[in-house]
């Protein structure tokens, strides 16, 4: 009989959960706000809660395989311990520095795996596509944030604290503006949706904030977060020579995106001739259930790692 795993995607503004088989098939998708675990009291305490309901509700007791969670957060290196999350805060603290695999466990006696969001997103297209160890994969989700992960073929590239891959904090040249992590600079501050939700009521209140590429991607402000969105990507392209990249996230997919328009400036920092222009681009699958896929799927890849040790 195939496993099932359940399959969890806390992302800053919603917590998707599901039941996951080793396919990737999702059932009894679960959709709420983030809200409901960072509320009053220990977050790691109000997660165990819900996935405890959960499986209480559809019967799942004894039948699953493992548990696996991807945070919007920094995961240490052994991924046991999430770093920082400001966007799921609480009095507490919220999930900063708990070590949520041991709490988890120890309530729920299933083997349980972190990580980081965007390695789990996109680990969900390298299963799908059948890209392990197939040359290196750049994932790249602009959303509130900018979401970052790199595959080398065999593994993420993690580092020696586990935070790799961060390219949302790269630093931009001269700048005055000041980042949700507290360093000054970063491309999050000229790339993210929450930047571009600041440009809309500057600029154009007035207006539907899902219209603003419709309206104005050749105004001199748009082109400039697109230029800030390419940076990063560029610099990490020319780091790393990838194969391909998966690029998605809410800001991709609002309507209208000027995708030519990014890509150029992209291509304008590439190093010439190679990388170039010489990489597959793949849009990050778009259903909603992806993120607790790939949390699920990351897990049992996980505990097939384990066998084999
Ligand atoms: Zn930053």
């Amino acid at each position: 009989m195939s496993k099932k795993a359940i399959g969890i995607d806390i992302g800053g503004t919603n917590f998707r959960m599901g039941l996951v088989s080793e396919d990737g098939s999702v059932e009894y998708f679960y959709k709420a706000s983030s809200r409901e675990i960072c509320d009053n009291g220990e977050a790691v305490e109000l997660l165990a809660d819900k996935i405890e309901l959960y499986i209480q509700e559809h019967g799942m007791q004894g039948q699953l395989s493992a548990i696996g969670i991807g945070f919007p957060s920094p995961i240490d290196a052994a991924r046991k311990v999430v770093y920082n999350c400001p966007n799921l805060q609480n009095s507490t603290g919220g999930f900063d520095g708990r070590n949520v695999v041991h709490s988890l466990q120890q309530r729920l006696g299933i083997p349980t795996f972190i990580n980081k969001d965007a390695c789990n997103l996109l680990w969900y297209e390298i299963e799908m596509h059948k890209w392990k160890g197939s040359g290196i994969t750049i994932g790249f989700y602009y959303g509130t944030g900018i979401g970052n992960s790199v595959y080398l073929g065999n593994g993420f590239l993690d580092g020696k604290h586990g935070v790799a891959c961060d390219v949302g904090h790269i630093p931009f040249y001269l700048s005055d503006r000041y980042c949700t992590c507290g360093n000054r600079g970063c491309a999050e501050c000229y790339a993210s949706g929450r930047v571009l939700r600041d440009i809309w009521q500057e600029h154009w209140p007035e207006e539907e904030f899902t219209d603003i590429f419709r309206n104005h991607s050749d105004s001199k402000v748009i082109q400039e977060y697109l230029e800030g969105m390419a940076i990063p990507m560029a610099t990490e392209i020319n780091i790393f020579d990838p194969d391909r990249i998966v690029v998605g996230g809410g800001v991709m997919d609002m309507k209208d995106f000027p995708e030519k328009m990014f890509w150029d400036y992209v291509y304008e920092f590439t190093r010439k001739p190679f990388p170039g222009t010489d990489f597959a681009i793949v849009h990050a699958s778009k259903e909603p259930g992806v993120g607790v896929a790939g949390s699920a799927l990351y897990a049992f890849e996980q505990l097939r790692l384990k066998g084999k040790n």
